[in-house]
Parts: structure tokens; C-alpha cells; sequence
């Protein structure tokens, strides 16, 4: 043996000045910790790709070294890749009740769950990992059970926020650690590695408490069917339509695979409080006057072949949006996809449904923090140094103005 190597290296194998397929390690002597590894959809310039995934060539041949991954979310774009990263290494993967519960259905799907060693924690957590101590940290984003991760090295703690904003009225009061992120920076941080997607926005991001309330106002007028679209993954947006549903006397049907899988383990595990018999199959919707019925599906992205768009074309069995119908997209439309969702509100419109769409309508906001949240995440750590991670090229370079 040499010597003992003291470097510590950070790398990102996913790619730094994309948006997908996040994948960040840091590794310490002879010690790597992978986190998070996302996918990425391809757009219409790569046709015949299906999946986008991390390059993970340089694990494989350090394989030895690679000690765990943890993931920090459960959103596409941090455990999209997990299966193809187990297939070539079987390393213990650490995350939150709720993440494991995602991660799970796609360890299933790909027939990896009874080999791979899940293992549950908490904000209150603390791995030790060769010489590295992992702790964590809670953050609001638009998923539940979301971490920040502080590695203590024996060169200096470094912080990676994962994805994040600070709501100062989370639902099912999911606050974040404002405290422990003061205590982390008061103690003194080498590295901040902190996202960027809305370091173009000026201000705060707003809270999701103000989507619940224009949710129940739409609710309340609406005298038919409700039909709503959000990503399944949002649990606490989900909450807030199943409250105004309670308040408004309505049955939920869920449409979407997606939509009913996430929904299942977010009950099952504790994250989404719904009253028992509210929700209905999609074929009991004929059954009840259109006034206690509420829809919740997948789509708002415009996927041609996810519920909404099959809605609109009248191509789902048994479930039709009828004129006087009230549709909500509570979801803004990730770049690339507005084409396909304004098709969608056109056809709804002709079948005429009343349809709320569009920013403006508070039916969505952002879980990524504007440039308050940034600065004050900044603030906060007053790291010795700084890379913005997570956004295009121009949102990491905004970032870097801020701080
Ligand atoms: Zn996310
Ligand atoms: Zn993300």
C-alpha cells in the first residue's frame, strides 16, 4: 500500500449544465458516496431514445471504493437511473420513507427489489462512511420527504441542498430545518453545491398553500364533474385536492397508472390523509350525478398517452369530459411540452368544459426556489466556496451572481 491518499474529489456524472439525470459524488481517500441518479426524457431531437442515464463508467472500474448511494428525492430526475446503476454495482441505497416507496416501484418493475439493500432514514440520520459522517437536513420542494445532505470530511463539511425552497406554510406541516441549515453554516462550510432552476426569478417562490386555496374556490363553484391534472408525485398538492373534495362532498377517481400507484404508497406509508370510501374505480363515475365526482389524473404534461390527453380526445373508456365540465391543469408546463398541453386545453375547450389553465391562475407554483429562496439558503451556509448545480448553463451562471 502507498501512502494514504487524502484528496477529496466532487464530480458530477450526469452532467453539470443540464437539467436530468442528476448524479453527484464526492469521494475521500478510497471512499465514494454517490448521490442521487436521476434520468432524463430525450426531446424530438433524439428520436428512438427512450431514457437518458448517467455515465456511470468510472464507478464500474472503482468499483470497490463505491460505498452507498443516497438519494435525496424521489423525483424522476434523481432516482430514474437507480436500476441501471444496480445493475452494474450492488451498493446499499439511503433515503427517506417516502423515496424508498418510489424507488421501490421501479426496483420492482426492473425485478432488482429482493437484491438491493434499502435502507430508511431521516433528517435525523448519521452514516458513517469510511472517514465521511453523512447528516441531513429537511427541505421543502413539490414531493415529500425531501433532503439536503451535509458530508463531514476530514478537509471540511460540504453541503449539497438537493432540490429545494423555503415555504413558510407547508402543507402537513413538512417545515424545513431553517435551524439545523443555521447551525451547519455557523459551524462552517468548505463547498455549498446548491440548485439553481429558478435562479433566473427574482422574489420568493410562493407557498403550495395558496394553489390549495384556488383549488377549493374552483371546487365550490364548480357545479359538475371536477377534473384535475398535477404530477402524481406532488402529495401535498394531491392533499389539497382531496380536502377540497371533502369539503365539496365528491367522490376521487384517479386516472393514470402513475397517478394511482403514487397515491398508493403515499396512504400506505402515511404522507396523504384521505376519508375512507372517497375514492371510486373509474367506471363508478356514471353511477353518481357529475356534482359528487372528482377526477385526478396524469397528463398535465401533455403525454399523448397519459389520461388528460386521452380525455380530451375522448379515448378513455368509460370517463367523458362533458360540456359544463371543470378541468384544471395544476401543473406548469415543463419547457419543451407547452405545444402538446396547448393542444389539450383546445380540445377540452371544444368539448366545452370550463377550463382553468395557465400561470396567473395560482393552480400551480414552483417547488425550486426563486432568488430569495437562493440567497437565503446562501446566507444561511456562508460557504467558503460555491457551485451552483442543477439548472442550464445560464441558471448556474445567475446563480454565481448571486452569490
Ligand atoms: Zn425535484
Ligand atoms: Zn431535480
Amino acid at each position: 500500500m502507498n501512502s494514504k491518499d487524502e484528496t477529496l474529489s466532487i464530480f458530477a456524472l450526469g452532467g453539470l449544465n443540464e437539467v436530468g439525470k442528476n448524479m453527484y459524488c464526492i469521494q475521500y481517500a478510497n471512499d465514494i458516496i454517490v448521490i442521487d441518479c436521476g434520468n432524463k426524457f430525450p426531446d424530438e431531437s433524439l428520436l428512438g431514445i427512450d431514457l437518458i442515464i448517467p455515465d456511470v463508467t468510472f464507478l464500474e472500474e472503482n468499483k470497490e471504493n463505491v460505498k452507498a448511494l443516497i438519494v435525496t428525492h424521489g423525483h424522476e430526475d434523481h432516482i430514474g437511473g437507480i436500476p441501471y446503476l444496480l445493475k452494474k454495482l450492488n451498493i446499499p441505497v439511503f433515503a427517506t420513507r417516502f423515496t424508498l416507496g418510489l424507488i421501490e416501484l421501479k426496483l420492482e418493475e426492473h425485478k432488482l427489489l429482493r437484491e438491493t439493500k434499502l435502507i430508511e432514514i431521516d433528517s435525523d440520520a448519521k452514516l458513517t462512511i469510511g472517514e465521511i459522517i453523512v447528516e441531513f437536513f429537511k427541505v421543502n420542494h413539490s414531493i415529500p420527504d425531501c433532503l439536503g445532505v451535509l458530508f463531514r470530511t476530514p478537509q471540511g463539511n460540504i453541503v449539497h441542498t438537493g432540490d429545494f425552497k423555503f415555504d413558510l406554510t407547508p402543507v402537513n406541516e413538512q417545515y424545513s430545518d431553517i435551524h439545523k441549515m443555521a447551525r451547519i453554516g455557523a459551524e462552517g462550510v468548505l463547498l455549498l453545491l446548491s440548485e439553481s432552476t429558478n435562479a433566473e426569478r427574482p422574489g420568493g417562490t410562493p407557498s403550495e398553500k395558496m394553489v390549495g386555496e384556488q383549488v377549493m374556490e374552483a371546487f365550490i363553484k364548480a357545479d359538475q364533474k371536477v377534473i384535475l391534472s398535477t404530477f402524481a408525485s406532488n402529495i401535498n398538492r394531491v392533499q389539497q385536492v382531496v380536502d377540497a373534495a371533502r369539503r365539496t362532498n365528491r367522490k376521487l377517481a384517479l386516472l393514470g397508472r402513475s397517478m394511482i400507484n403514487v397515491v398508493e404508497v403515499a396512504i400506505e406509508r402515511g404522507y396523504l390523509h384521505v376519508p375512507e370510501g372517497m375514492i371510486i374505480e373509474a367506471h363508478e363515475i356514471n353511477e353518481l350525478p357529475p356534482e359528487q365526482v372528482a377526477i385526478l389524473c396524469t397528463g398535465s404534461q401533455g403525454e399523448p398517452l397519459a389520461a388528460l390527453s386521452r380525455l380530451s380526445t375522448g379515448n378513455f373508456r368509460g370517463v367523458e369530459v362533458l360540456a359544463g365540465d371543470t378541468v384544471i391543469l395544476a401543473a406548469g408546463p415543463i419547457p419543451g411540452n407547452e405545444k402538446a398541453v396547448s393542444k389539450i386545453v383546445d380540445r377540452l375547450f371544444a368539448l366545452g368544459a370550463h377550463v382553468i389553465y395557465g400561470s396567473g391562475k395560482g393552480m400551480h407554483v414552483s417547488g425550486h426556489g426563486y432568488q430569495e429562496d437562493l440567497k437565503l439558503m446562501l446566507t444561511l451556509m456562508k460557504p467558503k466556496y460555491f457551485i451552483p448545480i442543477h439548472g442550464e448553463y445560464r441558471m448556474l451562471h445567475q446563480h454565481r451572481l448571486l452569490a
